[in-house]
């Protein structure tokens, strides 16, 4: 934190000792257009409004437009300069706390994202919209009407609205006092002109909170001798008051949701609330109503919430009404008044990260917050990121290993099909060996269910001419376009170009046009065609679009309707099924040879993770995985549950070429529609870049300017820079010298992203 925002946030002056010559001066950020802050002089009128952490309209620039900020801070001192003054105060009550304000600047500060942008983000709109609730005119009797009414005669119908006003013992609406009294609002309005009703505006709930039913009560599990050792240590971090941060490394289904459960019951059971994170993906009503079961009070927030549902939700936490949250990426920010634990499940998703400004990660944002309220930060997850891992490895984060299922069940068996000996695969168009065929068999014959991985949308994900060799692609992104079936469209994944699905090449005319590789839709006809008369569902965001469809599809292969469930990797993520005995993954390579540093990570995870879906219940449970690369270090430690061998083998080459968790990464992007003015734009940024880098980071790299690998998308041209580092904060500073004051030409747009998980 700069001295300037440190100073910021001292605390206010007794207003005893004031010096004559101070004054209130306010801090304002602005959201867009010069962020400041900027001082403000706060008016007398004001005082009694003005705080940090409310909205405030103050003139701006030299045409003094009136725009919308936020107050970050509030002091009394000697203004060194004339100071225009503030307009008005907008909110009636802080949106930010002094905890939250530090916060957003460090993140506006470690990602390189205006401050104001950052607050922005961080409120949510139905907050900042005050949705679901308007102003309404309430009327009340002076406080000294009896007095006043002495010996005044009043009209019959003003008597009786003074009547009824006073049977409620309440204000009430003017229309409504007028209907109670049986009269129109001409005798209400002539009592607030003689001065013996008043009127106040204040703002109320149009809508109240919908509530799901509250689930059974259940009880709490008695905890395994793993789980207890987990949950001590972090029970003992929450007692000690210390700001830590554990990583639980748990295989899937070693109780880890339990430990979180029993801990955040001790800090409700201490008056203070729970945050637990999870990717969007798993705020599934199976992970939510394992929470409600245990709490009265909690609070899930996910992406499909309405405006004024957020602010419900909002208010509610903010008013300590809530015990826990359980929320995506963005529930972070939740204003409870005194967190006393944050929980991070899943930790090594990518979902985590957010891909537009500010680009932040909640994982790091959530150890600045453990800092910031001086609570533990406990992380999960059966694969670690590697970044958490060297932390743990490092002692910076205290490792507790849950190595075992619950009651000792076994781990499934994973065995690998190598793909180049398959000779179904190579000569049929099929994407199923003849051994995973025979496997499924063997399960649903022993009445199991069965998984299958297949990480791609669509029904054929290349059509190539064979005449001309015409490849067809989205002419918005040189990106390959999917065949959709069910609509006979192709389509782009990237920007949703789409066609008629053309019968003949493009190009030449030929009409043996070729429709090949397998996505998820041609899988499904392929297990139809194998298992005729088994229920089968597709999972993936085509089938998934409707709301609720998530759900009905998982309600129905839990209740055993379904037999098979094929789909993407939202498959492969935190399901909990006892039936499933067999998981079947298509291709594990599918994401190994992307132009991505973690793309051995991210095959390792996937694997492991689907892996995991299986072997959950009495029947035990196996895995096979399709592959061409059954060698590779990736696809052997998934085979043999082997995370530490996994990073033993992963983390030297990163080491070797400075890449996270051994260096810093910083990414820029340029894109536009025209490639000469992107590519000038780029050069002009690189080579700037590149003088301040040898001032600030010395030694550092700086990759590019050069195409991402992603070079077209939806229209725009894409060029990369990438600088890497040890520090991190010098890096930073490279960046804030080398684009101050840096104005792009028309139509060309730069984004800065620190700690990218996107590298395409
Ligand atoms: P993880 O989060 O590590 O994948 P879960 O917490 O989901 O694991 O636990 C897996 C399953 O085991 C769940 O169905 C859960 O109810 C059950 N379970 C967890 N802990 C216990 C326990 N101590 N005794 C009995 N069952 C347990
Ligand atoms: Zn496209």
């Amino acid at each position: 934190m700069s001295d300037a925002q440190q100073r910021l946030f001292e605390t206010d002056p007794d207003p005893w000792d004031l010096d004559a010559r101070e004054q209130w001066i306010a801090s304002v950020v602005f959201p867009e257009g010069p962020v400041g802050p900027f001082d403000y002089l706060v008016p007398e009128n004001l005082l009694d409004q003005a705080q940090a952490g409310r909205r405030v309209r103050a003139p701006l620039g030299k045409a003094n437009r009136l725009t919308t900020g936020y107050c970050v801070a509030l002091a009394s001192r000697i203004a060194d300069r004339p100071l225009k003054p503030l307009a008005e105060v907008v909110d009636a009550r802080r949106l930010l706390s002094a905890t939250m304000l530090r916060l957003t600047a460090w993140i506006a500060e470690h990602y390189l994202c205006p401050w104001g942008l950052v607050l922005h983000a961080v409120v949510p709109a139905g907050v900042r919209l005050q949705a679901g609730t308007r102003l309404v005119t309430l009327v009340r009797p002076v406080e000294d009407l009896p007095e006043r009414l002495e010996g005044r005669t009043l009209a019959p119908k003003q008597k009786a609205v003074i009547e009824a006003l006073l049977a409620a013992g309440r204000p009430l609406p003017a229309a409504e006092l007028a209907a109670r009294a049986g009269c129109g609002l001409g005798p209400v309005n002539t009592l607030r002109r003689r001065g013996l009703l008043r009127a106040e505006t204040r703002r109320a709930d149009t809508a109240s909170l919908k509530e799901a039913p509250q689930p059974p009560r259940q009880e709490h599990l008695v905890l395994n001798p793993d789980q207890q050792r987990a949950l001590e240590a972090i029970l003992a971090a929450v007692r000690a008051g210390k700001p830590e941060t554990i990583l639980v490394h748990g295989v899937t289904g070693s109780g880890k949701t339990e430990v979180y459960i029993q801990a955040i019951a001790d800090v409700v059971r201490r008056g203070r609330q729970g945050i637990v994170l999870v990717p969007e993906i798993s705020l599934t009503p199976q992970t939510v109503e394992r929470f409600r079961a245990r709490f009265d009070r909690v609070a899930v927030l996910h992406s499909h919430l309405s405006d004024v549902e957020r602010h419900q939700h909002w208010q509610r936490i903010a008013d300590g009404g809530v015990q826990v949250v359980v929320g995506a990426r963005s529930a972070i920010f939740s204003p409870t008044p005194n967190a006393g634990l944050i929980v991070l499940d899943e930790e090594h998703e990518a979902s985590f990260k957010q891909d537009s400004a500010p680009r932040y990660h909640a994982r790091e944002v959530a150890l600045a917050r453990s800092r910031e309220d001086r609570i533990p930060l406990v992380l999960g997850s059966a694969t670690p990121a590697l970044e958490s891992w060297h932390r743990a490895c490092c002692g910076a984060y205290r490792l507790v290993e849950m190595p075992r299922r619950v009651f000792d069940r076994p781990l499934p068996a994973v065995g690998t099909l190598d793909l180049r000996q398959d000779a179904v695969v190579r000569h049929s168009r099929g994407a199923v060996s003849r051994q995973l065929h025979v496997a499924i068999e063997g399960a649903l014959r022993d009445g199991g269910q069965v998984i299958l991985l297949l990480n791609r949308r669509g029904f054929s994900t290349h059509i190539q001419c064979p005449a001309c060799g015409h490849a067809v692609k989205c002419p918005e992104c040189e990106i390959a376009l999917t065949h959709h079936r069910t609509e006979e469209i192709v389509l782009c994944h990237y920007c949703d170009y789409r066609l008629p699905a053309p019968a003949a090449c493009p190009a030449c005319g030929f009409a043996g046009i070729r429709y090949s590789g397998v996505g998820t839709q041609r899988l499904e006809a392929e297990i139809r065609a194998r298992f005729p008369g088994v229920a089968c569902l597709r999972m993936d965001t085509d089938s998934m679009r409707s709301r609720g469809a998530h759900e009905k599809a998982l309600a129905a292969f839990r209740s055993g309707t379904a037999r098979i469930l094929l789909g993407t990797q939202m498959i492969a993520k935190g399901l909990d099924f006892p039936g499933v005995t067999l998981v079947g993954v298509i291709n594990a390579d599918m994401a190994l040879h992307l132009p991505d540093f973690r793309a051995a990570e991210r095959t390792f995870q996937l694997v492991t993770q689907v892996a995991g879906r299986t072997g959950r219940g009495e029947k035990g449970g196996r895995v096979l995985v399709q592959t061409f690369n059954p060698d590779h270090a990736a696809i052997l430690a998934a085979v043999h549950h082997d995370y530490a061998a996994f990073a033993a083998s992963e983390l030297p080459l990163r080491q070797i070429l400075s890449y996270p968790p051994f260096g810093v990464m910083i990414r820029l992007v340029v894109r536009g529609p025209k490639e000469q003015f992107v590519t000038l734009f780029a050069q002009t940024l690189g080579q700037r870049l590149g003088e301040s880098l040898e001032r600030h980071a010395p030694g550092a790299r700086l990759l590019g300017p050069a195409p991402a690998p992603f070079a077209k998308l939806r229209g725009h041209f894409r060029i990369q820079i990438q600088l890497q580092g040890p520090d991190g904060d010098a890096l930073r500073a490279a960046v804030r010298e080398a684009t101050a004051g840096l104005e792009p030409p028309e139509e060309v747009q730069w984004i800065v992203d620190v700690d990218p998980l996107d590298m395409l």
